[in-house]
């Protein structure tokens, strides 16, 4: 069976309405429901009193009808009267402002009175619903990715570069503490990277999202430890994009299952960028079969905040892109929405039964697909933060969107595989833009084609060693070339900065359709095609980042100027530029793709 459902909140809703919900659940193929995600204050409505009686019905009342249970732990919520009580406990910004209550996620994983109150409702959950026979699931938190730069945090740092490094003597070396005068005496002058006058080391940064992963991991590590003995598999919700500072490639190796959300950012798109999700979930699940625990049904929220429902049929689309890369379950958010509250809009199943209920009743009957490729593509999470550093030659390269571009390009079957999976018996490897590349992988991909392999990288590979310390000419034998020169797009993108107008203003919006963008001009009071430019950078979020994937003229947002040496040119610019170069390597072959080309299809083949 591949498992079907989504987020349930029976919390929010009265009982009788929990009747006809698992009427409308039996008639839809449901098999699994996510409930307590964010029921803390309502099974702990005091720091000395509990309630689960609620829950012990609702529980009953889905076990009664043959529905299984994903039981969270409800830790990414805490309830007021924690915050109240333990206001040290609550996140700080890199700018010094303490958070407080009323949003979610408001914790601060190095708190110890937020560990503390964390492990004891995990303990009282496992010791009251372990043994129910609705469990099928433990699902610890939701979607980790809080960033807290506070007096809990920076001595937690200060531990985790001793445990790194071991003395302080290797943290300047590696952090190049000489540059700008930040040579350390001890570990106790470090800080978090907090607000400071102008750009941040990027290797401290670099590794306080390290470090902020591993806190985060701690967290979570401690209430599986708690499930655990109660024989049920136990996971935690990977949630995916640029703000996440979280290596999933690292987590994958402490969950039961891999579980992943999935809010892809345009309906044009949303096929191939779930694919890609896809196969990078499996990667992370060492090709055994994934959960798709959340994706919103058949419709896309876009990155320009607008929600647009998905043409017909595209939901069961949707759920076959999953199905094909071998999910296990797929589940939505949500399958009622909320009556009020910040996702009140966010779209739910329960209207939506008769398009979806088919795909539930037809994955009830099958079973998950293994794929085999002998084909891989690259990803690391750290390289994609390391992207987005403000320090680098340009702010437009979007690591993510174009692995995406290329994991298209491939055409499936496609592993998309963590930069420490065995390379082994795959006739290709595609690893674009990899910006960090550490010692050891420049072995392994070496070897990988001396022994026959054909590797493909481009543009903005091996920039870097893991600390950000720049490695010229890494790649240079390996591909047979000289990169003389790196050379950041100059043209098409500039709209997005200045919001100048013409044709780089025209980049500056995300999708380039007038309709929409004239809305959103209005809504931001901001008139004509410079105003929707200017106010889309205005924003440092993910969103802002989307607004960098343009990649107008013939080198997209990166050429690398290349003196061929041992290698053969098979295409140049029009202007005469070498593009795309093949070098024999052993008995393998390198290609290097030296500009961010619109369209790789052709170089991204064996
Ligand atoms: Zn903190």
């Amino acid at each position: 069976m591949i498992r079907f459902g989504g987020d349930y909140n029976p919390e929010q809703w009265p009982p009788h309405v929990w009747r006809e919900d698992v009427a409308l659940m039996r008639s839809a193929g449901i098999s699994l429901v996510t409930v307590g995600v964010f029921s803390w204050s309502r099974l702990q409505p005091a720091e000395d009193r509990f309630d689960f009686a609620w829950l012990d019905e609702v529980l009953d009342l889905l076990h009664g009808n043959g529905i299984g249970v994903c039981l969270a732990t409800p830790t990414a919520s805490p309830p007021p009267w924690f915050t109240r009580a333990h206001p040290g406990a609550m996140p700080v910004t890199a700018d010094g402002v303490r958070l407080t209550h009323g949003s979610r996620d408001t914790y601060c994983v190095n708190a110890p009175e937020y560990q503390e109150a964390s492990n004891r409702i995990a303990n009282e959950l496992a010791a009251r619903y372990g043994q129910h026979p609705a469990l099928r699931l433990w699902h610890v938190h939701n979607e980790y990715g809080t960033t807290c730069y506070c007096d809990h945090c920076a001595p937690a740092f200060r531990r985790w570069l001793s445990h790194t490094y071991g003395e302080i003597g290797l943290v300047n070396e590696v952090w190049c503490t000489d540059f700008w005068s930040q040579r350390y005496g001890c570990f106790d002058e470090v800080l978090p990277p907090r607000a400071t006058q102008y750009l941040s080391n990027p290797a401290h940064v670099l590794d306080y999202r390290r470090f902020s992963s591993d806190a985060m991991l701690t967290h979570y590590l401690a209430q599986r430890d708690i499930l655990r003995p109660y024989g049920v598999p136990v996971t935690t919700n990977f949630v995916l994009g640029g703000w996440v500072p979280v290596d999933h490639a690292r987590w994958a190796r402490e969950v039961d299952v891999v579980a992943v959300d999935d809010y892809p950012e345009s309906v044009e798109g949303h096929l191939a960028a779930r694919a890609f999700v896809a196969d990078l979930a499996r990667g992370w699940a060492g090709g055994q079969p994934w959960m798709l625990m959340e994706h919103a049904p058949a419709a896309v929220r876009q990155a320009d905040g607008v929600t647009r429902a998905l043409p017909a049929g595209e939901a069961r689309a949707a759920a076959e892109t999953y199905v094909a890369g071998g999910a296990s379950a797929v589940m939505y958010f949500q399958w009622r929405a909320g009556r009020g509250g910040a996702e009140q809009w966010h779209p739910a199943m329960v209207p939506l039964l008769s398009e979806l209920a088919p795909i539930g009743r037809s994955l009830a009957t099958r079973t998950p697909v293994r794929v085999e490729s002998t084909r891989a593509l690259i990803y690391d999470e750290q390289s994609m933060w390391a992207w987005q550093s403000p320090h680098l030659p340009t702010p437009f390269v979007d690591y993510t969107a174009i692995t995406r571009r290329w994991h298209h390009a491939m055409g499936p079957p496609v592993d998309v595989l963590p930069i420490g999976a065995p390379l082994e018996g795959y006739s290709l490897v595609v690893a674009p833009a990899l910006h960090m590349v550490p010692a050891a992988l420049h072995k392994r991909l070496r070897s990988y084609v001396a022994d026959g392999g054909t590797l493909v990288l481009t543009f903005g590979s091996g920039l870097t060693d893991e600390h950000s310390r720049t490695t010229p000419g890494a790649f240079d034998d390996l591909c047979g070339i000289r990169v003389a020169r790196h050379r950041p797009g100059e043209c098409g993108v500039r709209g997005v900065r200045d919001g100048r107008s013409g044709e780089c203003g025209v980049c500056g919006v995300r999708d380039g359709r007038s309709g929409e963008c004239g809305v959103r001009g209005v809504r931001d009071d901001r008139s004509g095609e410079c105003g929707v430019g200017g106010v889309r950078d205005d924003h440092p979020s993910e969103r802002g980042v989307g607004a960098k994937q343009h990649r107008p003229g013939e080198y997209g947002v990166w050429l690398d100027e290349i003196d061929p040496q041992d290698a053969t040119v098979v295409l140049h610019s029009s202007e005469g530029r070498p593009l795309v170069t093949e070098h024999r390597y052993g008995r393998g072959l390198v290609r290097y793709v030296a500009a961010d080309l619109p369209d790789p299809t052709p170089w991204a083949r064996s």
